[in-house]
């Protein structure tokens, strides 16, 4: 036995929730069960359980090293890159990275994976055999999606000789190089930095208040709405979402979801010590925000959205001169990436009203009540006061501290 195996030691830290042991098993003997606070973790029928033991071998929080890559050193090589076509551009969460490799990997023969709401806004993994319907895929879901049968589709896939692109979290493509057990050259892992993953349950509590707020049900619910208040600056910290007729839009502080979100307040408790939250990747091409991109390339019009690329593996080299027919790329060095993106380089601090949270929710009181008695703002005219009051100088200085201090 493993201590950390999580179907052995039970410990949650200990599982991401990838799912990978209910699909590699032979008998079907693993099932997720959700718990309160709706993370969904394996539980095992030890009657059907023959111990083959598949389910270990697959678990990406004990068997990182047999995926990590081997040591290279032409490898990572980092990149800034945005889409040319703007309306793409602004339709993506970040620079549109993940439809420039869509169009540099998927020629012909090909099938795409990635995440899309369902009506009811649950998130889940799902393929498409035509490039054109990549839109469901676009904007980040900021919840934990469901893989459904994802790594049995895209093993299925490769067997046909189809290109498979398959996009997630690191812990999911991890899990999924596991399943497969060897490489395959028609497959190309794409993951994007992650910062955690909240629950589907947690998601539907705060869609519940919106719905409660406005008395309507919602519609079009999207993260990552760009907004562009001053020329040369690009914000997609929003959301937006549809009441009626009326498209309304909401930033990190005004909106309470994402207000928790960055102030990691709600993930899957494996979040917390992630893994895959460092340098080494184990995707062929790891997909990020790039922040403080001005600081290297100066004179560069980054507003509408500026993506960085890890490019982890040969099959990440290969499509690197295709992509350039889509992107406008320029080259930086990996540590101009890591150095300003934290989960390059350790997990996410868990908030200290963690517990506080979902004790409040479990004890009945609404998600947005629940969330400013953790983490408390100034209303918002006092915040516009302070705004005014305060020179620039000093506020950038508070933030650099604060954001000193949120690492720790
Ligand atoms: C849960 C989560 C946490 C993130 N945390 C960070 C972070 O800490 N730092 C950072 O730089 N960027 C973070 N991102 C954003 C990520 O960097 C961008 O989505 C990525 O750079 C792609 O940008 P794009 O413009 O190519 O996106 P788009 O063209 O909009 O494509 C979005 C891509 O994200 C995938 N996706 C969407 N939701 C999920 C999900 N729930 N699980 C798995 N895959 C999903 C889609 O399948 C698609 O491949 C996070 C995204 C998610 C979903």
């Amino acid at each position: 036995m493993k201590n950390n195996f999580f179907l052995d030691s039970l410990i949650e830290e200990n599982c991401c929730g990838c799912q990978a042991c209910v699909l590699v098993c032979p008998t079907n003997c693993i099932k997720m069960i959700e718990n309160k606070r709706g993370f969904s973790y394996p539980e095992r029928d030890m009657i059907k359980c023959i111990d083959c033991g598949k389910c270990e071998r697959v678990c990406p929080i004990i068997n990182k090293e047999k995926i990590d890559y081997l040591p290279d050193s032409e490898l990572p090589k980092g990149y800034k890159a945005i889409y040319n076509d703007e309306t793409v551009l602004l339709k993506s969460a970040s620079g549109g990275a993940f439809s420039g490799i869509v169009e540099a990997f998927c020629d012909e023969n090909y099938v795409i994976f990635g995440v899309q709401f369902d009506k009811d806004f649950y998130a889940l993994h799902s393929y498409v055999e035509d490039k054109k319907e990549i839109g469901k895929y676009k904007k980040s879901k900021y919840l934990q999606s469901d893989v459904n049968k994802a790594y049995q589709e895209v093993e299925e896939f490769l067997k046909d000789n189809k290109k498979v692109l398959f996009s997630g979290t690191p812990c999911q493509v991890a899990a999924l190089r596991l399943y497969l057990s060897k490489d395959y050259d028609n497959l190309l892992c794409v993951d994007l930095v992650c910062r955690g993953v909240p629950s589907y349950k947690t998601f539907k509590d705060y869609l519940l208040y919106l719905q409660k707020k406005h008395n309507e049900p919602i519609k079009d619910f999207s993260f990552r709405e760009k907004i562009f208040k001053n020329p040369g600056f690009w914000n997609s910290r929003n959301i937006s979402y549809r009441v009626k007729d009326k498209t309304i839009i909401l930033d990190n502080i005004e909106d309470k979801y994402l207000k928790g979100f960055h102030k990691s307040l709600f993930y899957r408790p494996s979040c917390y010590e992630c893994q895959f939250a460092n340098e080494k990747r184990i995707s062929d091409i790891t997909m990020a925000d790039f922040w403080g991109c001005s600081k290297y390339f100066p004179n560069d019009n980054v507003h509408k959205g500026v993506s960085a690329l890890l490019i982890n593996s040969k099959k990440g080299l290969n499509i690197l001169e295709h992509l350039n027919e889509y992107m406008q790329m320029e080259q930086t060095s990996p540590f101009a990436i890591i150095d300003n993106n934290s989960q390059l380089r350790n997990p996410t601090y868990k908030h200290p009203k963690y517990e506080a949270f979902f004790s409040y929710i479990d004890r009945g009181l609404a998600f947005d009540k629940a969330v400013d008695r953790c983490i408390p703002t100034l209303p918002i005219f006092l915040r516009k006061v302070v705004n005014r009051i305060i020179p620039l100088k000093i506020k950038q200085n508070l933030l650099k501290l604060k954001k000193g201090f949120d690492k720790k």
